[in-house]
Protein backbone atom coordinates (compact mmCIF):
# COMPACT_ATOMS: atom_id res chain seq x y z
CA UNK A 1 0.00 0.00 0.00
CA UNK A 2 1.42 3.67 -1.01
CA UNK A 3 2.57 4.83 2.13
CA UNK A 4 1.13 8.58 1.29
CA UNK A 5 -2.50 7.71 1.17
CA UNK A 6 -4.21 11.31 1.76
CA UNK A 7 -2.53 14.56 0.81
CA UNK A 8 -4.51 18.12 1.44
CA UNK A 9 -3.89 21.36 -0.42
CA UNK A 10 -4.97 24.24 1.95
CA UNK A 11 -5.20 27.75 0.88
CA UNK A 12 -6.72 30.40 2.77
CA UNK A 13 -4.91 29.78 6.11
CA UNK A 14 -4.51 33.66 5.97
CA UNK A 15 -7.90 35.33 4.38
CA UNK A 16 -6.11 38.17 2.60
CA UNK A 17 -3.92 35.48 0.79
CA UNK A 18 -5.32 35.48 -2.35
CA UNK A 19 -3.43 33.15 -4.37
CA UNK A 20 -3.60 30.21 -2.64
CA UNK A 21 -7.54 30.37 -2.48
CA UNK A 22 -7.17 31.08 -6.01
CA UNK A 23 -4.80 28.09 -6.26
CA UNK A 24 -7.39 25.68 -4.33
CA UNK A 25 -10.36 26.94 -6.57
CA UNK A 26 -8.47 26.08 -9.92
CA UNK A 27 -7.37 22.82 -8.62
CA UNK A 28 -11.04 22.06 -7.53
CA UNK A 29 -11.96 22.66 -10.85
CA UNK A 30 -9.32 20.19 -12.31
CA UNK A 31 -9.18 17.65 -9.36
CA UNK A 32 -9.85 15.04 -12.42
CA UNK A 33 -6.27 15.01 -13.30
CA UNK A 34 -5.24 13.91 -10.50
CA UNK A 35 -8.08 10.64 -10.33
CA UNK A 36 -5.12 8.38 -11.53
CA UNK A 37 -3.14 9.50 -8.86
CA UNK A 38 -1.63 6.58 -5.75
CA UNK A 39 -2.95 9.14 -3.20
CA UNK A 40 -5.96 10.81 -2.84
CA UNK A 41 -6.34 14.69 -3.25
CA UNK A 42 -8.58 16.99 -1.46
CA UNK A 43 -8.68 20.80 -1.05
CA UNK A 44 -9.28 23.11 2.08
CA UNK A 45 -10.01 26.52 2.29
CA UNK A 46 -8.72 27.06 6.25
CA UNK A 47 -10.22 30.23 7.28
CA UNK A 48 -13.32 31.12 5.72
CA UNK A 49 -14.62 33.78 7.87
CA UNK A 50 -11.08 35.48 7.16
CA UNK A 51 -11.53 35.03 3.75
CA UNK A 52 -15.03 36.32 3.19
CA UNK A 53 -13.84 39.75 5.14
CA UNK A 54 -10.25 39.55 3.21
CA UNK A 55 -8.38 40.26 5.92
CA UNK A 56 -5.26 38.04 7.58
CA UNK A 57 -7.51 36.72 10.54
CA UNK A 58 -10.64 37.50 12.53
CA UNK A 59 -9.31 37.38 15.91
CA UNK A 60 -6.26 35.15 15.82
CA UNK A 61 -3.97 34.02 13.37
CA UNK A 62 -5.10 30.81 12.24
CA UNK A 63 -1.85 29.68 11.70
CA UNK A 64 -1.27 29.79 15.74
CA UNK A 65 -3.63 27.70 16.98
CA UNK A 66 -2.70 24.29 15.91
CA UNK A 67 -0.70 23.18 18.94
CA UNK A 68 -1.49 20.47 21.24
CA UNK A 69 -2.32 22.97 24.09
CA UNK A 70 -5.26 25.25 21.94
CA UNK A 71 -6.49 22.17 19.89
CA UNK A 72 -7.43 20.43 23.19
CA UNK A 73 -8.17 23.28 25.05
CA UNK A 74 -11.62 25.39 25.35
CA UNK A 75 -11.69 27.25 22.39
CA UNK A 76 -11.41 31.47 23.01
CA UNK A 77 -12.28 32.39 19.72
CA UNK A 78 -13.43 31.80 16.11
CA UNK A 79 -10.09 30.91 14.66
CA UNK A 80 -9.19 28.43 17.53
CA UNK A 81 -12.80 26.85 17.10
CA UNK A 82 -11.84 26.24 13.19
CA UNK A 83 -8.79 24.97 14.03
CA UNK A 84 -10.12 22.51 16.46
CA UNK A 85 -12.94 21.95 13.60
CA UNK A 86 -10.16 21.12 10.67
CA UNK A 87 -8.42 19.08 13.34
CA UNK A 88 -11.24 17.04 13.68
CA UNK A 89 -11.98 16.57 10.18
CA UNK A 90 -8.14 15.73 8.71
CA UNK A 91 -6.27 15.03 11.98
CA UNK A 92 -5.98 14.62 14.76
CA UNK A 93 -2.57 15.84 15.05
CA UNK A 94 -0.40 12.91 15.61
CA UNK A 95 0.97 9.32 14.81
CA UNK A 96 -2.41 8.55 13.59
CA UNK A 97 -3.84 11.59 11.56
CA UNK A 98 -5.81 10.71 8.81
CA UNK A 99 -3.93 12.96 6.45
CA UNK A 100 -0.37 12.23 5.16
CA UNK A 101 0.66 15.20 3.84
CA UNK A 102 -0.65 19.53 4.07
CA UNK A 103 0.92 21.57 1.35
CA UNK A 104 -0.41 24.76 2.58
CA UNK A 105 -0.30 27.67 0.44
CA UNK A 106 0.81 31.23 1.25
CA UNK A 107 2.00 34.43 0.11
CA UNK A 108 4.63 37.77 1.59
CA UNK A 109 4.64 41.26 -0.16
CA UNK A 110 8.41 41.17 0.50
CA UNK A 111 10.84 39.64 -2.50
CA UNK A 112 11.27 36.21 -1.03
CA UNK A 113 10.38 34.50 -4.22
CA UNK A 114 9.68 30.70 -3.82
CA UNK A 115 10.44 30.12 -0.55
CA UNK A 116 9.64 26.43 0.69
CA UNK A 117 9.21 26.07 4.48
CA UNK A 118 10.15 22.60 6.28
CA UNK A 119 10.35 20.75 9.21
CA UNK A 120 13.49 19.75 10.50
CA UNK A 121 12.03 16.46 11.79
CA UNK A 122 10.20 15.69 8.72
CA UNK A 123 12.35 14.15 6.19
CA UNK A 124 10.52 13.75 3.43
CA UNK A 125 9.54 17.18 3.28
CA UNK A 126 13.21 17.99 3.35
CA UNK A 127 13.15 15.27 0.35
CA UNK A 128 10.51 17.45 -1.49
CA UNK A 129 11.72 20.74 -1.31
CA UNK A 130 15.40 19.26 -2.97
CA UNK A 131 13.08 17.92 -5.80
CA UNK A 132 11.42 21.33 -5.82
CA UNK A 133 14.81 23.02 -6.11
CA UNK A 134 15.87 20.89 -8.12
CA UNK A 135 13.57 21.89 -10.87
CA UNK A 136 13.28 25.80 -9.60
CA UNK A 137 16.66 26.41 -8.66
CA UNK A 138 16.10 30.14 -7.28
CA UNK A 139 13.42 28.40 -5.25
CA UNK A 140 15.16 29.02 -1.00
CA UNK A 141 14.59 26.62 1.58
CA UNK A 142 13.03 27.51 4.91
CA UNK A 143 14.02 25.14 8.09
CA UNK A 144 11.92 25.54 10.99
CA UNK A 145 13.06 23.83 14.19
CA UNK A 146 9.74 23.73 16.49
CA UNK A 147 8.67 21.18 18.98
CA UNK A 148 6.20 18.68 17.22
CA UNK A 149 3.61 19.53 20.07
CA UNK A 150 3.99 23.22 20.30
CA UNK A 151 4.12 23.47 16.52
CA UNK A 152 0.81 25.73 15.91
CA UNK A 153 1.35 25.77 12.43
CA UNK A 154 -1.78 24.03 10.45
CA UNK A 155 0.58 21.69 8.30
CA UNK A 156 1.43 20.57 11.79
CA UNK A 157 -1.91 17.87 12.17
CA UNK A 158 -0.78 15.65 9.54
CA UNK A 159 2.24 13.53 8.97
CA UNK A 160 3.73 15.23 6.64
CA UNK A 161 3.60 19.16 5.97
CA UNK A 162 5.13 21.49 3.14
CA UNK A 163 4.29 25.40 2.92
CA UNK A 164 5.08 27.27 0.14
CA UNK A 165 5.70 30.59 0.89
CA UNK A 166 5.52 33.34 -2.67
CA UNK A 167 6.28 37.17 -2.85
CA UNK A 168 5.76 39.80 -3.59
CA UNK A 169 2.65 40.54 -3.76
CA UNK A 170 0.73 42.57 -1.77
CA UNK A 171 -1.80 41.20 0.44
CA UNK A 172 -5.51 41.44 -1.28
CA UNK A 173 -4.71 40.81 -4.65
CA UNK A 174 -3.61 38.61 -7.09
CA UNK A 175 -0.55 38.46 -9.70
CA UNK A 176 -0.47 35.94 -12.48
CA UNK A 177 3.33 35.69 -12.32
CA UNK A 178 2.80 34.81 -8.56
CA UNK A 179 0.03 32.39 -9.00
CA UNK A 180 1.75 30.87 -11.73
CA UNK A 181 5.26 30.51 -8.86
CA UNK A 182 2.82 28.90 -6.51
CA UNK A 183 1.04 26.48 -8.76
CA UNK A 184 4.65 25.49 -10.24
CA UNK A 185 6.11 24.89 -6.50
CA UNK A 186 2.40 23.20 -5.98
CA UNK A 187 2.93 20.94 -8.94
CA UNK A 188 5.72 19.63 -8.38
CA UNK A 189 5.24 18.96 -4.80
CA UNK A 190 2.38 16.77 -6.00
CA UNK A 191 4.07 15.13 -9.07
CA UNK A 192 7.47 14.29 -5.68
CA UNK A 193 4.65 12.45 -3.78
CA UNK A 194 3.76 10.16 -6.72
CA UNK A 195 7.30 9.55 -7.41
CA UNK A 196 7.71 9.30 -3.11
CA UNK A 197 4.76 6.29 -3.48
CA UNK A 198 6.02 4.78 -6.00
CA UNK A 199 10.09 4.70 -5.01
CA UNK A 200 10.88 6.81 -8.61
CA UNK A 201 12.19 9.77 -6.86
CA UNK A 202 15.24 10.37 -8.64
CA UNK A 203 18.24 11.09 -7.20
CA UNK A 204 18.39 14.51 -4.91
CA UNK A 205 21.58 16.89 -3.78
CA UNK A 206 23.19 14.92 -0.96
CA UNK A 207 23.53 18.38 0.57
CA UNK A 208 21.54 21.48 0.86
CA UNK A 209 21.54 24.98 1.79
CA UNK A 210 19.16 26.25 3.90
CA UNK A 211 18.07 29.22 5.90
CA UNK A 212 16.95 28.81 9.87
CA UNK A 213 15.07 31.50 11.80
CA UNK A 214 16.54 33.45 14.60
CA UNK A 215 14.51 36.16 14.99
CA UNK A 216 11.86 39.04 14.08
CA UNK A 217 13.42 42.55 14.61
CA UNK A 218 10.87 45.66 15.68
CA UNK A 219 10.88 48.75 13.43
CA UNK A 220 12.39 51.83 15.19
CA UNK A 221 9.20 53.01 18.14
CA UNK A 222 8.81 56.05 19.83
CA UNK A 223 8.39 56.29 23.76
CA UNK A 224 4.61 55.73 23.10
CA UNK A 225 5.41 53.01 21.81
CA UNK A 226 4.82 54.21 17.83
CA UNK A 227 6.84 53.24 14.85
CA UNK A 228 8.89 56.19 13.94
CA UNK A 229 10.97 54.71 11.06
CA UNK A 230 10.97 52.03 8.52
CA UNK A 231 12.97 49.72 6.93
CA UNK A 232 16.69 51.19 5.35
CA UNK A 233 16.18 51.83 1.39
CA UNK A 234 19.35 49.51 1.37
CA UNK A 235 17.55 47.00 2.67
CA UNK A 236 14.40 47.57 0.91
CA UNK A 237 13.21 44.16 -1.62
CA UNK A 238 16.70 42.34 -0.58
CA UNK A 239 15.52 39.32 1.23
CA UNK A 240 18.12 36.58 1.89
CA UNK A 241 21.00 39.52 1.58
CA UNK A 242 24.11 39.17 3.83
CA UNK A 243 23.67 41.62 6.60
CA UNK A 244 26.58 41.93 8.26
CA UNK A 245 27.18 44.09 12.19
CA UNK A 246 27.10 47.84 11.24
CA UNK A 247 25.35 47.87 7.78
CA UNK A 248 21.75 50.18 7.41
CA UNK A 249 19.03 48.52 8.48
CA UNK A 250 16.71 50.73 9.37
CA UNK A 251 15.91 54.51 8.77
CA UNK A 252 13.56 56.90 11.38
CA UNK A 253 11.16 59.34 10.08
CA UNK A 254 13.91 62.42 10.38
CA UNK A 255 15.99 60.28 8.07
CA UNK A 256 18.85 59.06 10.17
CA UNK A 257 19.91 55.75 9.54
CA UNK A 258 20.31 52.78 12.55
CA UNK A 259 22.65 50.29 11.62
CA UNK A 260 22.70 46.06 12.45
CA UNK A 261 23.82 45.87 16.18
CA UNK A 262 24.23 41.87 16.35
CA UNK A 263 27.59 40.56 16.39
CA UNK A 264 27.30 37.88 13.56
CA UNK A 265 26.52 37.45 9.90
CA UNK A 266 22.90 36.76 9.19
CA UNK A 267 20.51 37.06 6.52
CA UNK A 268 17.60 39.06 5.93
CA UNK A 269 13.65 37.66 5.22
CA UNK A 270 10.47 38.70 5.39
CA UNK A 271 11.77 41.78 5.13
CA UNK A 272 9.28 44.81 5.06
CA UNK A 273 6.35 41.90 5.47
CA UNK A 274 2.80 44.01 6.09
CA UNK A 275 1.54 41.20 8.00
CA UNK A 276 4.36 41.84 10.82
CA UNK A 277 3.30 45.30 11.14
CA UNK A 278 0.60 44.24 13.72
CA UNK A 279 3.46 43.15 15.83
CA UNK A 280 5.73 46.63 14.86
CA UNK A 281 8.37 43.92 13.41
CA UNK A 282 10.36 45.33 10.36
CA UNK A 283 11.83 41.79 9.07
CA UNK A 284 13.36 38.62 10.28
CA UNK A 285 17.34 37.31 10.66
CA UNK A 286 18.28 33.92 9.06
CA UNK A 287 21.40 31.60 9.58
CA UNK A 288 23.02 29.79 6.53
CA UNK A 289 22.45 25.98 7.47
CA UNK A 290 23.50 23.49 5.21
CA UNK A 291 21.37 19.88 5.75
CA UNK A 292 22.67 16.39 4.96
CA UNK A 293 19.64 14.24 3.20
ZN1 LIG B 1 0.29 33.39 5.18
Amino acid sequence: MAEIQRVLVVGGTHGNEKTGIQCVRALNRNIDQFSARSYTLETLLANTSAIEKNCRYIEQDLNRCFSNALLNGLPQNIEQSRAQEINKHYGPKGDNSATDWIIDLHTTTTNMGLTLVVHQNDKAAIQMAAYIQQRVPEAVIFYEDRDPAADNFLGSIAKHSLLIEVGPVPQGLLRWDIFQLTQTGLFHALDFIELYNTGEVPALPEVLLTYEFIEKLHLPRDKAGEICGMIHPAVQDKDYQQLNPGDPLFITDEGETICYDGDEQVYTAFVNEAAYYDQAHGLSLMRKKTLCI
